[in-house]
């Protein structure tokens, strides 16, 4: 995929449908991804933080999220071909998920969030096979957690502890998992126990 640079963040040239494909292929092949869906705001805290900007150059594909950098992709003169909302890949590749009996796990939010979703997931992907969750407040208990998403093996790992802290935990345990496709997700969980 071709990069379209916009403040030092490297965005992906795709649309919805290819980079769907694309992680469709990666998880056949049990590859390991690194998403980051990037709105303008992600893109201003990278400039003033380099400790973040560091971590993005480890994101595989990062998505454009937002109309805020369609309008700096132009201003750049590479316009990219459309706005990619975290929470519309998110739903996407829940339904990817449950046709394909896919494995995910649910990472972040408030317990009570997640008690209130995992019912409605197997709701409505009944196909969908749940790895496992976790609530996002899991300070001190960092190696639980890690351990708990390895064992798990998931073909998809939603990481929903805003940002920049969702990005930090990808990139800090992406080595010690063995393949997976792992989303940072904002506040998604919270829409989708609503
Ligand atoms: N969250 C979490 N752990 C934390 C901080 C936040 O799990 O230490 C969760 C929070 O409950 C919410 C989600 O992260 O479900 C997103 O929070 P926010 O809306 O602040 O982030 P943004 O969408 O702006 O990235």
């Amino acid at each position: 995929l071709n990069k379209v640079d916009i403040l030092g963040v490297e965005f992906d040239y795709t649309t919805q449908q290819e980079i769907l494909s694309i992680l469709q292929e990666k998880i056949k092949r049990n590859k390991k991804a690194f998403i980051v869906t990037a709105n303008p705001e992600i893109v201003m805290y990278a400039n003033k933080d380099p400790q973040y900007m560091h971590i993005l150059q480890f994101a595989n594909h990062i998505i454009a999220d937002g109309i805020g950098v369609i309008l700096g992709s132009k201003i750049v003169r590479k316009p990219l071909p459309e706005r990619i909302a975290g929470f519309d890949l998110m739903v996407e590749l829940l339904s990817i998920a449950n046709q394909e009996g896919l494995r995910v796990f649910f990472l972040g939010a408030k317990e009570q969030t997640l008690e209130q979703m995992i019912p409605k997931i197997k709701r409505d992907y009944p196909k969908l096979v749940i790895a496992g969750y976790h609530h996002g407040f899991f300070k001190g208990q960092e190696h639980k957690v890690n351990e708990m998403v390895k064992e798990a093996k998931a073909d998809l790992v939603f990481v929903a502890l805003g940002f920049p802290k969702q990005e930090e935990w990808i990139q800090k345990n992406l080595d010690s998992f063995e393949k997976g496709i792992f989303m940072g997700i904002g506040g998604s969980f919270d829409i989708l126990a609503g």
